[in-house]
């Protein structure tokens, strides 16, 4: 999905996907993303929000990703959505949602459906309770593991009854593997979403943020985690689509889909077509940037919206970076970066 107005950067990437945080804090604590307890000072307000939106569609932004921390946490979220409905800017064409799906009732899921959500997608590193425990940072063990994993199925369900549907991409599930922490984690989440039929996008560990201690030893290759799907469930490719993370594989038995998000050790900087804005209205062009440019300037009531067309126009036209894969080429993994939580995802 490219819009011939998108503005396009220094490596001819057009702008396409606005990912917008709107909390650094989640109601879990995963090792590997460790996220922020308190939100930073500064947040953005509803109508500034709704401004960078209708600025960046302006600039060929066609999918907004609502993200976190944990955004179900927000009671920004439905007032957010409901604004975005009443006066959707030309271009907007998606409004998604990632979630660690704790707070994903039914009647909350219908909520957002209502709103004018398209998508979610829910995360899950685990299919037993002790391992989930471990990866979400709980620490009351295999119960706690227990209950986090009914109420992330019960908030499959919800969306699913809510109107989200896998079968038309609506509906994800997401997992992050870490090697030697919950590989062994993998055909049991494929099994679980095949029986589900949701599409499992499988994500391979990356070095965003400094907390978490990542090291390449943890990181486990895409292509090795198709290698162990496929000795249970043979799979053929699908490919990539442009300015996609992920790249597909189908089930050969009819099962639908497998993704996996390569961005370790194949990246795909090449035609990343993202900007991230923190809770705090802080823009990353990179995931794997330390530092973003704050917008609030450009935000406040009484400026004109032209003054934050062109700082974002300017900051998309000068972008030149591609950290994962000059990762790749200079084996450079000791920068600092933002957290995780914090970007957004
Ligand atoms: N709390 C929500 C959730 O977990 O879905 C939204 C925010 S979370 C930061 C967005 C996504 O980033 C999740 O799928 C999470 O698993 C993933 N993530 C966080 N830290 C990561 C890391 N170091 N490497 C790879 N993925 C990571
Ligand atoms: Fe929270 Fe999501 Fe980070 Fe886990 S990955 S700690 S659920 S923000």
């Amino acid at each position: 999905m490219t819009d011939t107005s998108s503005v396009v950067d220094l490596h001819g990437r057009p702008l396409g996907v606005l990912r917008l945080s709107l909390t650094a804090r989640c109601n879990l604590a995963c090792p590997y993303c460790c996220p922020d307890s308190r939100d930073p000072e500064g947040m953005l307000e509803l109508q500034d929000q709704l401004r960078l939106i209708r600025v960046a569609c302006s600039l060929g932004v066609h999918t907004v990703r609502l993200t976190g921390g944990e955004p179900l946490l927000s009671d920004r979220l439905e007032p957010l959505l409901s604004s975005i409905a009443l006066d959707r800017p030309a271009g907007l064409k998606e409004l998604a949602l990632t979630t660690n799906g704790v707070l994903l009732s039914p009647e909350r899921a219908l909520r957002l459906k209502r709103a004018g959500l398209d998508r979610i997608t829910i995360s899950l590193d685990g299919a037993d309770a002790a391992s989930l425990a471990r990866m979400a940072g709980l620490h009351g063990g295999a119960k706690a593991g227990q209950s986090l994993l009914d109420q992330v199925l019960s908030a499959l369900e919800a969306a699913r009854s809510a109107g989200f549907d896998p079968s038309q991409g609506t509906l994800k599930l997401n997992a992050v593997i870490q090697k030697g922490r919950n590989d062994d984690q993998l055909i049991a989440l494929a099994r679980l979403a095949r029986d589900r039929g949701v599409e499992l996008r499988l994500i391979e560990y990356m070095d965003v943020g400094s907390r978490n201690g990542w090291s390449l030893a943890q990181v486990m290759p895409a292509l090795e985690m198709v290698q162990r799907v496929t000795s249970h469930w043979p799979l053929d490719p699908v490919g990539r689509s442009s300015s996609s993370t992920t790249s597909r594989w189908r089930y050969r038995d009819g099962a639908g889909h497998l993704g996996v998000i390569a961005s370790i050790s194949a990246p795909f900087c090449g035609d990343c077509n993202r900007i991230r804005v923190t809770a705090d209205g802080q823009v990353f062009t990179c995931l794997f940037a330390s530092q973003g440019v704050d917008l609030r300037p450009y935000l406040r009531a009484g400026e004109p919206e032209t003054q934050l067309r062109e700082r974002l126009s300017d900051l998309w036209t000068r972008r030149s970076d591609r950290f994962s894969e000059e990762r790749r080429l200079r084996g450079d993994v000791d920068k600092p970066h933002a957290e995780m939580a914090y970007l957004g995802g």
